[in-house]
């Protein structure tokens, strides 16, 4: 079997439960998160993706009660792996893990990494309000350390005291054009000072949207960081051997030539965040950024499959 040349890594699906549960309406990106199959492999084909590593749709089930989210958890991830059984070559996983329950969640990842053959999970941002540096969420961490697989920190809406006081006047801003990122952003430079990688120095985690500015404000956030919080190492040093960053619904040059200029080539990864974008335009873009052949290719794919093992 050919290795995969163009993988992506923040792919989304929904399942049928979480869907219902959700109340979620018809609509053509609705239709496109429920396919997992024919739809969704047309749709890579277009755009020339060999594989797509997929996850539940925000928030899966980070904002339920414990023992439903455990439930519906278990029932998501045993759906997407049916998918990835029947299309091997195409589709590959990311563990939906039932937060409200930390060591739950761990079990979770376990099961998903030893008998699915997930290749990590992804967190959903807040889990009833509460970023994944506080110590009861720690178990989830050990357990993806163990087991040598990435944890993707993707974005969900700020707490709704944020949303008011930032965003009330302007509710559009509070999700993708500027929540999103301002809640991710928050989230990992949590997870850096809050000592979690010394605890966990084989800890990997990976983060969409370039970032979600990171990189932009490295030296800054660096200076500062390291000068006023009294960790054992610079705040950089840890975000650069901890980080792995995607280009999922950032596709920007400038931005992409920061990201390698502060991480090196070596930890960024091509991600479209399908169906929220579309593919096609994801590939284009990359195809004709200002990159050699050989750093484009580990964007593409190189960098991905070393970090999945895949
Ligand atoms: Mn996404």
């Amino acid at each position: 079997m050919p290795q995969p040349q163009i993988i992506t890594l923040e792919e989304h699906f929904t399942s049928p439960k979480l869907k219902a549960l959700r109340g979620e309406k018809d609509s053509p990106v609705q239709r496109k998160l429920d396919d997992l199959g024919e739809l969704r492999i047309a749709e890579m084909d277009a755009a020339g993706i060999d594989l797509q590593v997929i996850s539940e749709n925000n928030p899966a089930t980070q904002n339920l009660d414990a023992e439903t989210a455990v439930k519906l958890a278990r029932e998501s991830n045993d759906i997407l792996h049916e998918a990835v059984r029947a299309h091997p070559t195409r589709f590959a996983a990311f563990a939906t893990l039932p937060t409200p329950d930390p060591k739950a969640a761990a079990a979770e990842l376990e099961r998903c990494i030893d008998k699915l053959g997930f290749k990590g999970a992804m967190i959903m941002g807040l889990t009833h309000g509460r970023f994944m540096d506080d110590r009861q969420f720690w178990p989830i961490f050990e357990r993806a350390a163990k087991l040598d697989v990435p944890v993707y920190i993707h974005p969900t809406p700020p707490m709704q005291v944020v949303q008011d006081a930032w965003f009330k006047e302007y509710p559009a801003l509070a999700v993708a054009p500027l929540g999103f990122t301002l809640e991710t952003l928050t989230h990992t430079v949590r997870l850096v000072v809050s000592g979690l990688f010394d605890e966990f120095p084989s800890l990997k985690i990976i983060v969409g949207h370039l970032g979600e500015t990171m990189p932009y404000l490295m030296w800054r956030t660096n200076y500062l960081v390291t000068e006023r919080m009294k960790m054992p190492r610079a705040f950089a040093d840890y975000y650069r051997e901890h980080f792995w960053l995607t280009t999922s619904g950032s596709f920007s040059d400038p931005a992409l030539t920061c990201a390698i200029a502060e991480m090196g080539v070596g930890r960024i990864l091509f991600s479209v965040d399908w169906p929220f974008m579309p593919n096609v335009p994801g590939r284009q873009w990359l195809d004709a950024a200002p990159l050699a052949e050989q750093d484009r290719a580990l964007i593409f794919g190189g960098n991905a499959r070393k970090l999945l093992k895949i």
